[in-house]
């Protein structure tokens, strides 16, 4: 019998968290939404918003003058009023990154935090303190970097986890032994520049675009998982249901787990993650191993259903198996692996 035996049809009688498959138990879904699910009202709670950030940390401002308390404030009133200001219908926030014409923009590195024993968070200053990134979703940016004694510079496309952050952008970045890009990445120390252009388009999602989407992701393959995730999640008229699958090596290695483990519990009728691993502990409720068929047809939406898309991030080997390698970046590719046994269609697959 399956291991894993929470079934497709689990959204219909999902439930709040439990890490192992076999012992999960769903609630029965509710007849009205949870309140975090309420959709909020539009316009007028926006200015609101705006209002209130500005009031709140005005007043902050008033009192802490002069310290560098008083910066911050300032720095909090400007994201709070950006992020805010990109909400009001009609006001549309600085954006850092305008494609076309604009080419690389030099960003300097604001703040590097360890997050694992290959990976880390880089915070980069976006040119002004009231811009957005102005990245739509799905969509990356391109870094480039020219290794001394390199002919050619490296060029490789990250996905920020800080989409709607207003006078930052945030990067998740894991080593790769020889990586020209993530080597250099992780050499930088605050104070230098890279050079980062985009918006690099991807899957443009719009709300209740499908009806249930399955992510599979490998590794940092979650980060344009997340950007998804975020985006639907923090879109109250958005109602898609999604079902994660994310495997990793060991239990150390799987990002943003905290922010995942949250979104679960607020959203449990609509959001599951199952974790899988290379080299699980000992007490390891989530899948052992590869990601496999039998746990892809245990959770993931059915191929005959309707409005359903799947999508795959990860290292070559996963995308391999799983689906079958991108030909190119604007070449998906054909469709392979299990996606394929499983009898879904290349239109309902995507890979980043
Ligand atoms: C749409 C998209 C978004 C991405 N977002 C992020 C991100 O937010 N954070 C991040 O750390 N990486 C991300 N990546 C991967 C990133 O672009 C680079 O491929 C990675 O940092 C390795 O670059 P490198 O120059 O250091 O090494 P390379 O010389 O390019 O490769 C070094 C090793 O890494 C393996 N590798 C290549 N691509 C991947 C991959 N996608 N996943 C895992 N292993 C790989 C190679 O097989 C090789 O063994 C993303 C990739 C795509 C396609």
């Amino acid at each position: 019998m399956s291991l894993f035996v929470a079934s497709r049809s689990a959204f219909r009688a999902a439930a709040p968290v439990k890490r192992s498959f076999q012992a999960r138990r769903y609630a029965t879904e509710p007849t009205t939404p949870p309140a975090a699910e309420s959709p909020k009202s539009g316009s007028n709670s926006t200015i609101l918003l705006v209002a209130g950030a500005v009031g709140l940390g005005g007043a902050g401002y008033y009192f802490l003058s002069g310290t560098s308390a008083a910066k911050k404030a300032e720095a909090k009133v400007k994201e709070a009023a950006g992020a805010a200001a990109d909400k009001v219908p009609g006001v549309v926030a600085k954006k850092a990154f305008t494609g076309g014409e604009q080419g690389f923009v030099s960003l300097k590195l604001e703040e590097v935090e360890t997050v694992n024993h290959n990976t880390k968070r880089f915070r980069f200053k976006l040119p002004e303190d009231d811009m957005v990134s102005g990245l739509t979703t799905a969509s990356a940016v391109l870094t480039k970097v020219k290794p001394e004694g390199a002919e050619k510079p490296a060029l490789r496309p990250y996905t920020p986890i800080s989409d709607e952050a207003t006078g930052y952008m945030d990067l998740l970045v894991k080593k790769y032994p020889n990586g020209p890009m993530s080597s250099h990445f992780h050499d930088l120390v605050p104070g230098q520049h890279l050079e980062v252009k985009g918006p690099l388009p991807k899957y443009p999602w719009a709300a209740n675009k499908h009806q249930h989407i399955g992510l599979i992701a490998g590794g940092t393959g979650i980060t344009p998982m997340f950007q998804l995730v975020r985006a639907i999640f923090n879109n109250p008229e958005d109602k898609t249901k999604v079902t994660l699958v994310f495997g990793n090596i060991s239990e150390d290695d799987i990002l943003l787990k905290k922010e995942l483990t949250k979104l679960e519990n607020t959203y449990p009728q609509r959001f599951r993650a199952f974790y899988v691993l290379d080299n699980p502990p000992k007490e390891w409720a989530g899948g052992k191993g590869f990601i496999t068929k039998e746990l892809l047809k245990t959770v993931l939406p059915e191929p005959k259903s309707e409005n359903i898309k799947l999508f795959v991030c990860g290292p070559p080997g996963l995308m391999n198996s799983i689906s079958g390698n991108k030909k190119s970046p604007r070449d998906q590719g054909e469709l392979a692996g299990v996606l394929k046994e499983l009898g879904y269609t290349p239109e309902q697959v995507y890979k980043f």
